[in-house]
């Protein structure tokens, strides 16, 4: 998978449950549905309407989305 230029590949999720943030680098052709926060613990699950938890809990979202393309799943 080529990096398109204007994509973030990073983003950070703060946790709903704890509110721990981590910097991660995502994957860019697929979404990522189930998140372990590494501060207590929760398995994050995407809102409903958001295809990923980048989406959902991100700064930034998820490489399809900032491409325009949306999310397949
Ligand atoms: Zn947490």
């Amino acid at each position: 998978m080529n990096d398109a230029p204007g994509i973030t590949p990073k983003s950070t999720i703060t946790c709903p449950e704890c509110g721990h943030r981590s910097t991660d680098v995502m994957p860019t052709d697929a979404c990522q549905f189930f998140y372990d926060c590494k501060g207590c613990g929760a398995v994050l699950r995407p809102l409903q309407g958001d295809c990923c938890v980048y989406c959902s809990y991100g700064d930034v979202k998820c490489p399809p989305i900032q491409a325009g393309a949306g999310c397949q799943d």
